[in-house]
């Protein structure tokens, strides 16, 4: 049987940014390559029992570079398109 993680999952302007701590070991590149600077250590201990990232949603373009700098997998964005919104709007 597969392995299953915990997803933690934000509420962003434009989608969802979603992160696996179990997966984040602290590393850092995801916060320094968010280019709205949006990103910081949270209280939460991760695979290394180091802090996890966390994203202050109000304030991110769910751009995808975190998720792309990060070497473990540990972010996903989840972007919603104009067409998606209309969908959620529909269905409540
Ligand atoms: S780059 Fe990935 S593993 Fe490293 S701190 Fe960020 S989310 Fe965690
Ligand atoms: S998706 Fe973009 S703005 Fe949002 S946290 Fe990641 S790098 Fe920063």
């Amino acid at each position: 049987m597969g392995r299953t993680f915990t997803a933690r999952v934000y509420r962003v302007p434009r989608g969802r940014w979603i992160i696996f701590p179990e997966l984040c070991k602290g590393c850092g590149p995801c916060i320094e390559t968010c280019p709205g600077d949006v990103l910081r250590w949270s209280q939460g201990l991760g695979a290394c029992g180091t802090p996890t990232a966390e994203v202050d949603a109000s304030g991110c373009i769910a751009g995808r570079t975190c998720a792309d700098h990060c070497p473990d997998c540990a972010i996903d964005v989840d972007r919603e398109t104009a067409k998606a919104r209309v969908r959620t709007q529909h269905h409540g």
